[in-house]
């Protein structure tokens, strides 16, 4: 089967979503298909994130992407609604508490400074203060704290791929059911899309938005790309303990924790991060590493039960933590949305509009994404960022 369309999105989790929704609110004649192969999202990292946002980066284009997502998420409701159906994504503004020892004190101090000077609304806490405010929070061992007065948080992430998808395909966006299997390019240009069922999918230019699995698709075009899947295990933990005001809370040993609802989910950076392990949870970190941790921080967890857990796959950039956002110098209508390392559901909403306005515009308005560009890993100029949770 042959087919044809303006501008192909491999992948429709987040990423491919927001682009989808973005592309056709901006340019409403332009066509759109989104090619994904698993359209109940059950290995896609954005159905299995914590879907969590914060302003505690190290980077400055980092905080400024959260800052214009989370706009876009406050105002989700009516943005996103569908006739008169609106969006519901549950954003909770409770904040992020990064914890330091002494040894990461300065880290902590200088990142804040980052941090202030781009408006967000985050406060340096000495022990003293995190107790007398997180009376639940045992700070022997702690030097510093950092914590989101306002601003940061967690939400439906799930709901908001739902919202976007809809809202896309309400506005003339096409999901076709499919894999990518080849790319075709012709002149110095990519030309079409092959699928696994035959299908050839002419397009004007595609997009890889292909998530943990970004880099075999840059493969088809002959383009390498430092994007490993590594497996992250999500916790859900109760106890009958109460813990008030408990905001995304990350400890120095590693671990981060957070309420969901009357139960808690929690994770923690592993020891050993292999490419491409199975979805399995890995139950025995829990035991062996993340309820001690949690209980020496957080004595009420002594009691807990651990409830289920699930396994995703963050897409880790190797190079520097951050993501690749543009076009291939070598092949300029591929473009890549790559890359997130642990906080791309946070900044889908920001990402889609700036690369939007690349493709349909021919340069960024809203918000100036070229230091995420792909000529930063040609060039080896990597942008770190230095505050990547779990
Ligand atoms: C456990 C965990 C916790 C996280 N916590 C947070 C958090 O708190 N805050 C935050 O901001 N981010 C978090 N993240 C990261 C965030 O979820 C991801 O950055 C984001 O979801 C990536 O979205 P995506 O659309 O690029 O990838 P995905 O959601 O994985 O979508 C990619 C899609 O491409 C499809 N696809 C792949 N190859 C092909 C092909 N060849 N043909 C057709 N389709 C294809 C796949 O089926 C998939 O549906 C977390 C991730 C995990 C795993």
């Amino acid at each position: 089967m042959a087919m044809r369309t303006d501008v192909a999105i491999i992948g429709g989790g987040i990423m491919g979503s927001a682009l989808a929704y973005w592309l056709t609110r901006l340019a409403p004649r332009l066509a759109v298909a989104v090619v994904e192969r698993d359209p109940g999202y059950r290995q896609a990292s954005s159905a299995l994130s914590a879907a969590s946002i914060r302003q505690q980066f190290t980077t400055p284009l980092n905080i400024r992407i959260s800052q214009a997502s989370l706009e876009f998420l406050r105002g989700v409701g009516a943005t996103l609604a569908v006739g008169d159906e609106p969006a519901s994504i549950s954003v909770h503004e409770a904040g992020y508490l990064c914890l330091a020892d002494e040894e990461g004190a300065p880290r902590l101090r200088l990142a804040h400074g980052v941090q202030r000077a781009h408006g967000a609304d985050v406060l340096l806490l000495e022990p003293a203060a995190m107790a007398a405010r997180f009376p639940w929070l045992a700070t022997a061992g702690l030097a510093l704290a950092s914590y989101g007065q306002s601003g940061e948080g967690w939400f439906d992430g799930y709901a908001l791929l739902a919202a976007f998808s809809r809202k896309a395909r309400a506005q003339g966006a096409q999901y076709l059911r499919g894999e990518v299997v080849a790319i075709e390019r012709a002149g110095g240009r990519l030309v079409a899309l092959g699928l696994a069922d035959g299908t050839r999918l002419a397009c004007g230019v595609a997009v890889n938005a292909a998530g943990p699995w970004a880099r075999a698709v840059a493969r088809l075009a002959g383009i390498e790309l430092p994007v490993f899947a590594r497996r992250r295990t999500v916790f859900v933990i109760s106890t009958r303990a109460r813990l008030e005001g408990l905001p995304l809370l990350v400890d120095p040993s590693g671990f981060w924790i957070r309420p969901e609802g009357a139960q808690f989910i929690g994770g923690l950076a592993p020891r050993a991060d292999p490419d491409d392990l199975p979805l399995e949870p890995d139950y025995a970190s829990f035991e062996e590493e993340l309820w001690p941790a949690l209980a020496a921080r957080i004595p009420a967890f002594e009691e807990a039960r651990l409830e289920r857990a699930w396994a995703g796959y963050y897409e880790i950039n190797v190079f520097d933590h951050n993501a690749i956002i543009g076009p291939h110098p070598s092949l300029p209508n591929l473009y890549f949305v790559n890359g997130f390392s642990g906080h791309g559901l946070q900044q889908a909403a920001a990402v889609g509009r700036g690369l939007a306005e690349l493709i349909v515009e021919g340069r960024y308005r809203s918000l100036d994404l070229s230091p995420l560009g792909f000529e930063r890993l040609l060039e080896n100029r990597p942008l770190h960022e230095g505050n990547v949770i779990g």
